[in-house]
């Protein structure tokens, strides 16, 4: 049975046993992603084993919510009827930062200002008791000089 937004009738996620932690860590505002503890490497999606070195201790670990634009589409046509009146939307695939993870979800802010290298942020959107959504919305710090970026 799929779960059902109650506010929107949008479909939302039904996270396995698996990804459950990452779920977790959103409701709590946090991005967490698997990190190895054997050589260090951040996996997304979540794994049983490293796919760098086959490690199975892997452990949750707190990442900074935020990353750069690696590529992105405009969608025009909504793929259910319930996100028609969503459209037109941005959707990113994001470097987080200090990670080699790339996520995937929407992107606010105006259209024609998408670029490829933008600094975005994480948001965190409540849909349900169990589900907080994550996207993506301009960084403030975008509009910071490069040499404040860090
Ligand atoms: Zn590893």
């Amino acid at each position: 049975m799929t779960a059902i937004d109650p506010a929107s009738s949008k479909p939302l996620p039904e996270p396995s046993a698996l990804a459950q932690p990452f779920w977790a860590a959103l409701r709590n505002g946090q991005l967490q992603l698997q990190r190895c503890t054997g050589c260090g490497h951040f996996n997304h999606p979540p794994r049983i084993t490293c796919p760098k070195c086959h490690g199975k201790s892997l452990v949750w670990t707190e990442v900074a919510p935020r990353g750069t634009v690696y590529s992105y589409t405009i969608v025009h046509r909504a793929p259910m009827p319930c996100f028609k009146t969503d459209v037109p939307y941005a959707v990113a695939l994001v470097d987080i930062e200090g990670t080699p993870a790339r996520l995937l979800s929407n992107l606010s802010g105006p259209l024609d200002q998408v670029r490829v290298g933008m600094p975005v942020d994480v948001v965190f959107e409540r849909a349900s008791d169990e589900i907080t959504l994550f996207k993506f919305a301009p960084a403030a710090r975008s509009q910071e000089a490069p040499h404040a970026q860090h």
